[in-house]
């Protein structure tokens, strides 16, 4: 399937519910997880510029709190995920910084979010294990936007108010300033 007819986008509300604890890693749910990965890897190679860093399973629709983020943000070759079942955020650390951020359920925004720059997550991969990660930087910050859909939580909630947080990328890859008013009258952000 492609990511067109998986991955959903808002304003759909789905993407503001909660998702649900998963219990056994069935067959279902790693039909799931196999899904996610292919989403993520279909969105990519429809985009030049973009690297489909991660994905969230109630981003194909689904409200498991599952998260699959990639291995290797350098190089595109490397098509493998990390799997993280029932995430959460044990604790966030160090200092607070701004930084792009896109998401695959936000198409063509970009927005400078704050966020830690280090993180420490348990969770559970996919045979049922618990791993613990102390991140930083950029990992630090896609575990905090992943952990947030889980929650039903968007990048863009964090920045609503800030009118020189949103930015759009240009055919040749660029990040530009997108009109404030633009965007605050589109129907993406929660009332
Ligand atoms: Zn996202």
């Amino acid at each position: 399937m492609s990511y067109k007819e998986l991955i959903i986008s808002l304003p759909n509300e789905r993407l503001r519910q909660r998702s649900r604890k998963v219990g056994l890693v069935t067959k279902e749910i790693s039909h799931v997880i196999e899904q996610m990965k292919n989403a993520t890897l279909d969105w990519e190679a429809h985009r030049p510029h973009e690297l489909g860093v991660a994905l969230a399973a109630i981003q194909i629709g689904q409200p498991w709190r599952i998260v699959v983020i990639r291995n290797n943000f350098d190089d595109k070759t490397d098509q493998s995920f990390g799997v993280f079942i029932n995430p959460e955020i044990i604790k966030l650390e160090g200092s607070i910084e701004e930084d792009f951020e896109g998401c695959l359920s936000v198409a063509s925004v970009y927005g400078k979010v704050p966020r830690y720059n280090k993180v420490r997550i348990r969770a559970l991969d996919e045979d049922g294990q618990e791993v613990r990660i102390k991140a930083e930087g950029f990992l630090a910050r896609v575990l905090q936007h992943e952990i947030d859909h889980v929650n039903g939580v968007m990048f863009i909630d964090h920045i609503k108010d800030d009118h020189q947080a949103f930015f759009m990328l240009t055919k040749d890859g660029k990040l530009e300033p997108l009109d404030y008013e633009k965007i605050s009258s589109s129907n993406i952000f929660r009332d």
